[in-house]
Parts: C-alpha cells; sequence; structure tokens
C-alpha cells in the first residue's frame, strides 16, 4: 500500500479522551477512532492487526480439532429464561443490551453464546457416538458494561473468539480443557505477549472451576497473585493464602469499654493499644435477589483483613433458593441511603457487634426480617477478642465465640488475599503481586447449562445423560490493544512482528529525487512479492515526518532509499531497537525475510 493513498491520519498530541499509553497510541496512530461510549471503529490498520491475532487464533484452535462456524448475535429472551439467566444479564448491573421487536418479543445483543449453543447441541447432539464437539466463533460481542474505558481493552462492542464443547463424560472434557490451555498459550506466545495463566472466579457464567490468561502491564486492570516457585498464581478475586497469626488478647476479662471516635479498626487500635488481629469486625452488606428479595448480610472478619466481595457474591449465591431466587443481582456495602431505606433506627456504624439486633431491620415483602450472618475462618479461633457493643462510643473487650456471642452458623472463606500473605502451598513462599489485562478465559461449566436447558444424549448403556460442556474465550480486540500496552517507546507503538499491521515501510525521503523513487518502487515491488507486507511512503511530506510517522504506527522494519544509494546500499532501520544498518539493495528482500521468519517464531 502506498501511504499516498491509504486512509491514514496521525496525531500530534495526544487525545484528551485516553488515559493508558495503549490508547492514546491507538488513537495518535490513526489505527482507531471513538464513536461513542465503549464503541470504536477499526480503522484500515487496525483491522490489519485484528485479522492477524485472528488467523493466530484460528490457526491454533483448528489445530486441536475445533470447527469455526458463525452464531447470531440477535438471541431471543426465551433461551436465557431457559438457563436462568435473563434476569442476571438484564436487570441491576446486568450487562446485555435488551430489545423488543415489532412483536413485542424480547431479545438480547449476545453478550455470550453459551444459551445459543447448548439449544443447537440439546437439537442435534443424540448419541455418545457424535461427542466430543467443539464450536468456536470469531464475532463481535456486546456488553453495556459498567465501566467502558481504556478503548479497545473494555469495550460495549468488542470482538471475542468463544468456543464451546461438548462432550460424554469429564475425562473427554479434561483432555479439551488441556487442548485449551495449550492453544491458549500457543496463541499469546505467537502473538509476541508476556502473560501467565491464573486461577479464577467463574463469575456469571459460572462452572465449577477456570482459568485466566493473563498479559502482564501496569495499566491491567486485573490483581494477580503468584509466588516466585511458579507454583501458584491466581486471580486476586480467587486467591487464597494464609492470613498472618493473630497475636495473642491482651485482654483477659470480657468488658464493655467506652471508646469514643473510633469507628475505624486503626482509631479503635490506636486507642485500645491492641492488634487490629484481636478485633472482630462486623461489615454490613445488601444483597438484591433476582427474586425481588433484599437480604441484610452482616459479615464478621478479623480487624486487619478485607472482605473479597467475589467470594462473599458466591457465598451468598448458594443462598439463593432460600429466597426463592436463583442469583444475585447486586451486592454493596450498606450506604446511608439503604440505611434510611431498611434500618428502623440508625445503626451503630462503626460499632456493630456479631449480634446485631434483627429488630433494627424494618422488614417488609421486599426486605428480609433477620439479618444472614457469615463469621469469615479468621475469626473463629480468636479468644478474648475486641468487637462492637452495638452502642455508638462503646466496644466490647475480652470477647468470646459461645460466651457473649454465638458464632454464626456459616463459616465461609470471604477473605481478600493479598501480596506479603504466606502461600497455602509452601508458607514459606509469599504471595507477590502483579497487574494483568485478562485477555483469555477457560471454564469448566460441566452440567449447569445442559441440565438446566435439558441438553442430553444417549450413552453406551442407552441412558440419558446432560452433556458435559467447556467454554472458552479469547478478547481478540482487547489482545490487540494490550500488544500495545506491553509494547512501546517514546516514539509509538512497537508492534510484535507477528501481529504488526505490516511488516515493513520503505521510506522516500525525497520524493523529488528519481532515484531514490526509482529503488524504492523496487524495493516495495520486491518485499511484497516476497511475501513481506510492506508499506511505501511516497508522500509528498519532510523525511523527518515520515520517520516519525512510520516510528508512531509501529512497522517492525523501516527501509530509507536516501543517502548511502550512491554506494549501492539503503538503510534498515529495526523499529524495536532502533538499531540501523546498511545493506546492498539486492538483499534488503532475502535478509528481511530470514529475519521476520525469526521473529515470528
Ligand atoms: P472482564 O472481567 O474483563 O469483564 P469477563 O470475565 O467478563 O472479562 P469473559 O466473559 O470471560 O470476560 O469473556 C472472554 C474474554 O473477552 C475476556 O477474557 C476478555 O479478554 C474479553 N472481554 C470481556 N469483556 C470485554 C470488553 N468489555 N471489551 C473487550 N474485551 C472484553
Ligand atoms: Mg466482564
Amino acid at each position: 500500500m502506498r501511504l499516498s493513498q491509504m486512509f491514514f491520519l496521525t496525531l500530534r498530541e495526544d487525545p484528551a479522551e485516553a488515559e493508558i499509553p495503549s490508547h492514546k497510541l491507538l488513537l495518535r496512530a490513526g489505527y482507531i477512532r471513538r464513536i461513542g461510549s465503549g464503541i470504536y471503529a477499526y480503522l484500515p490498520l487496525m483491522w490489519r492487526v485484528l485479522q492477524k491475532v485472528s488467523q493466530i487464533v484460528r490457526e491454533e484452535m483448528n489445530a486441536t480439532g475445533a470447527q469455526e462456524c458463525l452464531l447470531p448475535q440477535l438471541q431471543p429472551a426465551e433461551l436465557w429464561r431457559e438457563s436462568g439467566r435473563w434476569d442476571t444479564y438484564t436487570k441491576a448491573e446486568g450487562i446485555m443490551f435488551a430489545l423488543q421487536d415489532r412483536q413485542e418479543r424480547e431479545l438480547g445483543l449476545g453478550p455470550t453464546h453459551e444459551e445459543v449453543i447448548t439449544a443447537i447441541a440439546r437439537d442435534s447432539i443424540r448419541s455418545y457416538r457424535q461427542l466430543p464437539v467443539h464450536l468456536y466463533q470469531l464475532q463481535t460481542k456486546f456488553r453495556d458494561e459498567i465501566r467502558p474505558r481504556f478503548g479497545l481493552m473494555r469495550g460495549r462492542e468488542f470482538i471475542m473468539k468463544d468456543g464451546y464443547s461438548f462432550h460424554a463424560d469429564e475425562d473427554s472434557f479434561k483432555q479439551t480443557y488441556q487442548d485449551m490451555h495449550r492453544a491458549y498459550t500457543n496463541m499469546l506466545r505467537r502473538c509476541g505477549l508476556k502473560f501467565r495463566a491464573v486461577e479464577a472466579d467463574s463469575g456469571a457464567i459460572g462452572g465449577s472451576g477456570s482459568q485466566e490468561f493473563m498479559v502482564l502491564a501496569d495499566a491491567g486492570e486485573d490483581e494477580v497473585l503468584y509466588t516466585d516457585d511458579g507454583k501458584y498464581a491466581a486471580n486476586v478475586e480467587k486467591a487464597v493464602s494464609l492470613p498472618v497469626d493473630a497475636e495473642p488478647s491482651k485482654f483477659t476479662s470480657y468488658e464493655k469499654k467506652e471508646t469514643p471516635g473510633t469507628e475505624t479498626i486503626e482509631k479503635l487500635c490506636k486507642f485500645l493499644k491492641c492488634s487490629p488481629t484481636q478485633v472482630v469486625k462486623n461489615v454490613l452488606y445488601q444483597a438484591a435477589y433476582d427474586s425481588g428479595t433484599t437480604a441484610l448480610v452482616l459479615v464478621s472478619i478479623r480487624g486487619e483483613q478485607a472482605v473479597n466481595e467475589v467470594k462473599l457474591l458466591n457465598e451468598l449465591t448458594k443462598l439463593a433458593p432460600q429466597y426463592g431466587a436463583k442469583t444475585v443481582l447486586a451486592l454493596q456495602v450498606l450506604d446511608e441511603e439503604a440505611q434510611q431505606k431498611w434500618a428502623k433506627n440508625p445503626l451503630p456504624l462503626g460499632y456493630i457487634a456479631p449480634d446485631l439486633s434483627d429488630k433494627y431491620i424494618r422488614s417488609s415483602k421486599q426486605v428480609q426480617s433477620k439479618f444472614v450472618r457469615l463469621a469469615d475462618r479468621t475469626v473463629v479461633e480468636l479468644k478474648n477478642f475486641v468487637t462492637g457493643s452495638n452502642e455508638s462510643g462503646y466496644h466490647v473487650v475480652g470477647a468470646n465465640w459461645g460466651e457473649q456471642f454465638p458464632l454464626p452458623e456459616l463459616v465461609v472463606d470471604v477473605r481478600k488475599a493479598t501480596a506479603g500473605d504466606r502461600a497455602i502451598h509452601d508458607p514459606n513462599q509469599t504471595l507477590q503481586s502483579a497487574r494483568g489485562i485478562e485477555i483469555g478465559h477457560i471454564f469448566q461449566l460441566g452440567a449447569i447449562y445442559s441440565k438446566a436447558m435439558g441438553a442430553t444424549y444417549t450413552n453406551e448403556q442407552g441412558e440419558e445423560i446432560p452433556l458435559v460442556m467447556g467454554c472458552y474465550g479469547v478478547g481478540v480486540s482487547r489482545l490487540a490493544q494490550a500488544a500495545v500496552e506491553q509494547s512501546y517507546d517514546k516514539d509509538g507503538i512497537v508492534w510484535p512482528v507477528a501481529i504488526a499491521p505490516y511488516q515493513a515501510i520503505v521510506t522516500i525521503p525525497n520524493v523529488a529525487d528519481p532515484q531514490q523513487v526509482e529503488v524504492a518502487e523496487k524495493l516495495y515491488n520486491s518485499l511484497n512479492q516476497a511475501g513481506i507486507e510492506t508499506l511505501l511512503d511516497d508522500r509528498n511530506e519532510r523525511a523527518g515526518v515520515k520517520f516519525k510517522d512510520a516510528d508512531l504506527i509501529g512497522i517492525p522494519y523501516r527501509i530509507v532509499t536516501g543517502r548511502s544509494l550512491s554506494s549501492g546500499k539503503v538503510e534498515v532501520v529495526e523499529r524495536a531497537t532502533h538499531k540501523s544498518q546498511e545493506l546492498a539493495i539486492d538483499e534488503v528482500t532475502s535478509i528481511l525475510k530470514e529475519s521476520i521468519e525469526q521473529n515470528k517464531k
């Protein structure tokens, strides 16, 4: 492609709308344009990158025996009602765009495709002989994200590869899950990314276990905790660890103490001169279930620990059946507004005890009359602890479970693991923290969708059994931007060779010089013929402008038909290192070809 004829526009200044380097650079270098919140146009250079990434994804998927298809983006609500996810995905914090057609039938714009694929499996898989099956697609997904941001990183319309596999049994599924692990590892490696596979929370997709593939970058929205021995890595949402040991309590007898102005643990510990590991902290949440009921939740956890809200949400989801519900739509710390709505009297915030009376609750049809009381494991062994008294300005010390307070029946792990904690698999290892961009996610779904939607097959013994299922996603557009986030410098983008929109650019410093033009044209043709995707900067611009643009858009090799022509040579500059060498005109194509092949490995 000739730049003189190309749709191409670079910006000098950083666009105000962008916060992180990759987003700024993609806008400045003319790869993307913002059309609306979380909505972007992929301009020609970007589209080439996305196709490169897609091709790598395809090759790795096909190598595992998976087959490509294309599923509808418009999905009937009935399918989502069958799986029980319509409300979760369309109400409260649900992220599905829902609409009505002219016959007033409800539809959703596909955020993911478990329902559609399970319906297909239900209709077409009858016998174990047809299994396993693995279908995947590359498609635009729609999600009404609560906080779309960072360009393609969190869009409301984005490209995903999603695959779904169906199996007769766990063993067959495990084989595919392993194949996917390998395929994802290959994809990310081939795209030139530094990444880590981590244990993950399965979220609204569900299932018994999952792993995320995290591209490591400071701008990542996720936190990864890992150990240096390479044996443990998990998303902080899922991570477990050993808490520090509690210090023995300095209090020996039960007593109520005036503790004015100590509504935070820090102030309290300073006032009482005690360790936060001797304190039972009680945190109030409200959980809105999809049956329309709200439960107020009191979590007792050790003073220095924080609640992991993802773990808490999972625990509360388990309680859903008891409220005639399937799931929790929203979970939040009780705020002023909520308090006014549900509390009969002002709550003793900052001084709450584990036995806060249910009488505080102004119960109604929408509000459960009793607190859900949960104890995090960190509080179970505490003796002579400090906690609230349910009276503002007072705490109790020297308290014990089974004496002053009953230990809540539900003892769970809702504690947030943090960097510096000891690892469970080896207490000599401490957890380290890194930021990650979630690029891929592989899920063990088991039979949740096939059971809900009646997708069964007949096994060798003639019994009808629900299909075992897995699903596997890759954020293709997010991956492309993540590559930039990992690879740029002060001059612009430095694309990994495998996914660069073009591999080479021939720059003519002065288009008025016929010899420069002639050699450039010749090289441009010979490079393209050799399969090296090459741009020709034949614009009537100053050389400096051209060099700047080539650096900004990040093309791996720049060939300059400049001064060295007199000695039969051209200058070849490597974008990543800025290393420049003079090569004989006739050798350029073969040397570059080899170098590119090396780089792609
Ligand atoms: P996140 O936690 O970042 O919202 P997710 O868990 O919702 O991701 P999945 O449902 O597993 O994501 O989707 C598969 C992949 O699609 C993700 O690993 C990610 O790479 C990509 N993806 C998800 N949401 C977006 C988005 N809003 N914009 C771009 N890519 C996305
Ligand atoms: Mg999401």
